[in-house]
């Protein structure tokens, strides 16, 4: 820890990584980081105004149309990645702590972040040295070929419930696929990204392909989104900030991918394995203090089971130890701040009024936890499918328990939801998990697991849950432009007009 407090003094902290080098902001101005767990000041780090951001988007374009990055091959730019996964394993002790310091998630949650960080750029090393491109069976004497290339610069914002591992997601696709990038973190999780471009920079990337800018959504976000020298935007986040970035980002009709919020159900039919279900039930909203875009926040169980179920989950739930993320004994942090503490609790009072609270509700205020963002893990059970509690993301340890009676009034309950995200489904009936999970409206279904989250497969939603999928070669397909090259092998004039 006393390294991790020296090097939250350190000077880059301050600053701002652009062209290569660590910066001051134009005006100096700093920000405070906040840890969850105290509410303490934990560091001040440098904020980036539109000046700022125009200067980094500057760099990332200038690398991309004029610095050496065009001429990398895909071997090159595998190296890089290799190298920054590697870096990144070194140091998933230290990187872990920053997490948790930062996030409040417990360190056992944020060992897991920093490995998937590290797997997620070493996958990308490895695919993009894969052959890719077609050439298509067309009528003699023309050739075509599809080749794939990068889309240009890409401004990447992130949200703050996976810090690491979200600019992970970003950099290491559009890297592979040879785009410049200018990363925004969360205002309120920044400090992992800082530590994780000192790496980048030991590494020796070329100067301006990666550059990091800190600030807020309106004052650092915002001019990114707008620059119409920006050629995508890749945001994960809330999906009304999504619904913004997609309007301001208009102007150059830049390419939009949005990874956004989520209300997913969790389906447990009677015939599933009862403590398999039970387990997972508990795990898909309570992991990670329920601040997970595809938390299972919607339980479905069948009418049979119900009451049963919802008292064991409770049983399961109260053993729940929450706390300070640093304590190996603890299994549930912190939210990550005080306005979206009182944004749950409000969640909770209004579901008081709507539906039976059955489990947790208040706020945590033991003497060592008071100061933090503790909040019990919370049930509640009869609920409408058409509650607010039901409908709207909470984004916090607030499960919504639903009964249904059919396969039928499962499907229509679950797909109604303005968001479309994921599912679970616990059933040993396999013709009924294929159907429901080919009916129900949402990018990742779940069979008898939950929350299984795979570099190799694609992530996303339908509908309110985004646009565009992340990871898997989908990934990186949302980075790169489609180009048709026709080329003939009689090259001859067509005499069209020359009769
Ligand atoms: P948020 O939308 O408040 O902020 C996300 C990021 O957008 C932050 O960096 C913020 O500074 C920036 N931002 C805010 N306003 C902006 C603007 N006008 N222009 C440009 N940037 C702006 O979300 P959050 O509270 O940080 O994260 C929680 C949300 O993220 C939840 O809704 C969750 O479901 C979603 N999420 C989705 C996924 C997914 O894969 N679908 C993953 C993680 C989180």
């Amino acid at each position: 820890m006393r390294a991790l407090t020296k090097w939250l003094s350190s000077t880059n902290i301050s600053k701002l990584y652009i062209n290569g080098e660590w910066i001051d902001s134009v005006k100096n101005e700093t920000m405070p980081v906040i840890n969850p767990a105290t509410n303490e000041t934990i560091a001040k780090v440098g904020v980036a105004r539109k000046e700022d951001v125009e200067k980094a988007i500057v760099a990332a374009r200038n690398a991309f149309d004029n610095g050496d990055w065009k001429t990398f091959t895909a071997f090159q730019r595998s190296e890089l990645l290799q190298k920054t996964a590697k870096k990144i394993e070194e140091n998933v002790e230290e990187l872990a702590k920053l997490e948790t310091l930062n996030n409040g998630k417990t360190l056992h949650e944020a060992r897991g972040d920093m490995e998937a960080a590290a797997d997620t750029f070493r996958y990308y090393a490895s695919i993009i040295m894969a052959p890719m491109g077609e050439t298509l069976q067309v009528e003699e004497p023309l050739i075509s070929k599809v080749v794939r290339e990068p889309i240009g610069v890409c401004g990447q914002i992130i949200p703050w419930n996976y810090p690491l591992l979200m600019a992970a997601w970003k950099l290491a696709p559009a890297i592979a696929a040879g785009n410049t990038c200018v990363l925004k973190p969360s205002e309120l999780t920044p400090l992992t990204a800082i530590r994780l471009f000192e790496m980048i920079e030991e590494i020796g990337f070329p100067s301006g392909v990666v550059n990091l800018i800190n600030g807020t959504g309106v004052d650092t976000g915002q001019p990114l989104v707008e620059s119409h020298l920006v050629d995508k935007i890749a945001f994960t986040g809330g999906t009304e900030t999504g619904k913004r970035i997609m309007q301001n980002s208009v102007c150059n009709l830049k390419r939009v991918s949005l990874e956004l919020g989520g209300k997913s159900p969790n389906i447990v039919f009677a015939d599933a394995d009862y403590e398999t279900a039970l387990d997972h039930a508990s795990f898909a909203i309570f992991n990670n203090s329920g601040q997970v875009c595809s938390a299972g926040s919607r339980l479905l169980v069948e009418k049979s089971i119900y009451k049963n179920f919802v008292k064991d989950l409770v049983k399961v739930t109260e053993k729940i130890r929450v706390g300070s993320g640093f304590d190996e004994e603890t299994q549930m942090g912190p939210l990550i701040s005080k306005n979206h503490l009182e944004k749950v609790r409000s969640y909770i009072e209004l579901g008081k009024k709507e539906a039976t609270l059955v489990c947790g509700g208040n706020k945590v205020t033991n003497d060592k936890l008071s100061n933090g963002n503790f909040i019990e893990p919370t049930i509640f059970m009869d609920v409408d499918p058409k509650a607010t509690i039901a409908q709207e993301e909470i984004f916090g340890p607030v499960l919504s328990v639903i009964p249904f009676e059919s396969e039928e009034e499962a499907l229509q309950i679950a797909n109604d939801s303005p968001y479309g995200l994921a599912a679970g489904i616990f059933t040993n009936d396999v013709a009924k998990a294929e159907r429901m999970s080919r009916k129900l409206r949402v990018g990742v279904t779940w069979i008898n697991t939950y929350e299984q989250n795979l570099i190799e497969g694609p992530w996303g939603g339908y509908k309110a849950s985004g646009i565009g999928r992340e990871l898997g070669t989908y990934g990186l397909d949302e980075y790169t432009e489609v180009k048709q090259m026709i080329n003939t092998l009689n090259v001859a004039p067509t005499g069209w007009f020359s009769n």
